[in-house]
């Protein structure tokens, strides 16, 4: 079956490619470090400061300027490449990309060509299948240094973009604070995984760079992204020629694009077309890609070594070094808590899909146990954040205040709805947990003097429920329980009202 969107590209139906393709995905992840200044230079690399206020000679490449490279890059395209499974190179340089184009001020960009400083490694991903969790290994290519190019703002026209614009804004702000580029070995034999394939390797090197400190790795606002190289090939035949979905900003839209695409490209091939080498740009509102620039004609950058910068060569003592003090790597932490506290699979993926792995880890830490801890933060607190339209932990809700709430659900001083209350009052700004219960008056009634004076007034205005509790329905004590929680505004402990409540009628 073949269906058209309004891109005018022929589609075909997922699976029916899958059943006459194999695709082949390759994919290249930008992460923007989080240094406190910029590659070559000591400008800062704030994000959101005011245009063209963090530059200096050097990133706008004023003629007499020299760069010298930041060590803490270094060191973290080292941890990068560690943490992945590459080698580090003993000896390595930077090259010039020449081109010319208002983004870069010098009319190049100092990257690393054939000489990049991590090569050859591999990051195992775990993806969901029918059949329970495949873990698919992906080959990492390389891991290279480059420095991030200004900030282009398209004004006049209604896409943003250059075409129908009546003038452009330039900010080199950006110019210059450090990227690292991890290029992956073409990904084969996923079949019709390979979208999620996709989606799952991003999510994985974006925890793992998240947990080595280096970057914010923010896909929504550029501190990574991901450029999703596709083909597809009858089984049997060569790879076929691949497109390149340039800035891919959401991990469902890894997905997303490369499923579209398989199935554009077999609609092409199938009709007996040819695909293009080409970049193409993706489109969240429909999930579509279109043509961007041909890659057909090799591009000439005439990449040079820079002759500005010495060789990095990294001390092996150093890399020993960085290596020894890698942190627990993601997944494997990931399991080793899942085996603590003896939950599954699934009830795992739940806490890392939420982004509450951190949260619920340090909630315990307070105090809770893990399935209060998950309760609150996968229940109540992200149904606020997604209302909100925050993430978790932006939430004007600490873990301690969460293990505050479970300590005194566990005193008794709290039930379910009390707590919720006080959770909402915390959201609200009206302070931490103590605070609201006080302010608020939300802590369980614990006179039983009071409480069992109201027992005995529902009691006595119910009799016909009474009678029928005293013929051995005691099924019928739930309308009297409820009448008690009413007439205590929910701050009666419902397990002691029945107690008492079955206590009196027995008399
Ligand atoms: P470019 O400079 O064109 O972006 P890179 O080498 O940086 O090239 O990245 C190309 C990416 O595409 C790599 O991840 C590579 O593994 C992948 N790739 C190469 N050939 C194919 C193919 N035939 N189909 C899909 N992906 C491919
Ligand atoms: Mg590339
Ligand atoms: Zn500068």
């Amino acid at each position: 079956m073949t269906v058209q969107p309004t891109t005018g590209d022929r589609l075909v139906d997922y699976d029916e490619v899958l059943r006459r393709y194999e695709p082949v995905i390759g994919l290249e992840v930008h992460v923007e470090l989080s240094t406190n200044s910029k590659m070559f230079c000591g400008c800062a690399t704030d994000f959101g400061a005011e245009p063209n206020t963090q530059v200096c000679p050097t990133c706008l490449g004023l003629p007499g300027s020299m760069p010298v490279v930041n060590e803490k890059a270094i060191e973290a395209a080292i941890r990068i490449g560690l943490a992945l499974n590459c080698s580090v190179v003993p000896w390595c340089r930077f090259a010039r990309k020449n081109y010319f184009y208002p983004d870069m001020p010098k009319d190049y960009q100092v990257s690393q060509y054939d000489e990049p400083i991590c090569v050859d490694g591999y990051l195992d991903v775990s993806v969901p299948t029918e059949d329970g969790t495949r873990i698919v290994r992906v080959g990492i290519e390389r891991v290279h240094m480059e420095e991030d190019t200004g900030k282009l703002t398209h004004a006049g026209g209604v896409t943003g973009r250059i075409h129908g614009a009546d003038y452009s804004l330039v900010d080199y702000n950006r110019a210059g604070v450090p990227l690292i580029e991890i290029v992956t070995k073409p990904v084969t034999g996923t079949g019709e995984l390979a979208p999620v394939v996709a989606k799952a390797y991003v999510a994985e090197l974006r925890e793992l760079v998240r947990s080595l400190g280096v970057s914010d790795v923010r896909m929504e606002e550029g501190s990574l992204r991901c450029d999703a190289n596709l083909s597809i090939a009858a089984a049997g035949e060569p790879w076929g020629t691949r497109t390149e979905t340039k800035n891919v900003n959401s991990l469902r839209s890894v997905e997303r694009a490369i499923r579209y695409e398989v199935r554009r490209q077999a609609a092409v091939l199938d009709t007996g077309g040819r695909i293009v080498q080409e970049t193409r740009h993706f489109h969240e509102d429909d999930g579509t890609t279109t043509p961007g620039r041909s890659k057909e004609q090799a591009e000439d950058y005439r990449y040079f070594p820079e002759p500005d910068l010495v060789p990095v060569a990294p001390d092996p003592d150093w890399v020993a070094r960085l290596r020894s003090e890698l942190p627990e790597p993601p997944a494997e932490r990931r399991e080793r808590l899942r085996a603590d506290w003896g939950i599954s699979e699934f009830d795992m993926s739940s806490v890392i899909n939420a982004g509450a792995l951190d949260l619920v880890v340090e909630t315990i830490a307070a105090g809770s146990d893990h399935a209060g801890a998950r309760k609150w933060w996968l229940g109540e607190l992200a149904r606020e954040a997604n209302e909100r339209g925050v993430a978790l932990a932006e939430l004007p809700v600490t873990p301690v205040d969460v293990a505050r709430v479970e300590e005194l659900i566990a005193t008794g001083a709290l039930n379910d709805k009390l707590a919720r209350q006080v959770l909402s009052g915390v959201l609200a700004g009206e302070g931490g947990p103590d605070a609201v219960v006080s302010n608020r008056g939300l802590a369980v009634l614990q006179d039983e003097g009071a409480l069992i004076a109201e027992i005995d007034e529902v009691i006595a205005a119910q009799p016909e429920i009474v009678a029928k509790i005293r013929a051995g329905k005691s099924a019928a004590a739930g309308a009297l329980i409820g009448s008690v929680m009413k007439a205590t505004r929910g701050k009666a402990d419902a397990a002691r009202v029945r107690e008492l409540l079955l206590e009196r009628i027995g008399d």
